[in-house]
């Protein structure tokens, strides 16, 4: 994964981008459009980077990831304790 995806990831959370709504259902604003956000889970995202990543590597059994993903992973440790 790329720095860019982290900085981007870090920022959402930083912004209060992450919204938990359920135990494993979270909503993350566009890092590009601040008027559209996304449902997440710690293993989905509906947005075009992730589902690009399988069309474009289906079948390589790679693991897709987003900075969407990635804001929530950080979201998780900033709130464990
Ligand atoms: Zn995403």
């Amino acid at each position: 994964m790329s720095a860019n995806t982290i900085r981007k990831a870090k920022k959402l959370v930083e912004n209060g981008g992450v919204v938990k709504i359920e135990d494993d259902l979270f909503q993350i604003k566009s890092s590009s459009d601040p008027e559209k956000s996304y449902f997440v889970t710690s293993d989905s995202c509906e947005c075009p980077g992730f589902k690009n990543f399988y069309k474009f590597h289906h079948g390589k059994g790679l693991k897709a990831n987003c900075s969407h993903l990635e804001a929530i992973r950080i979201f998780k440790e900033e709130t464990s304790d």
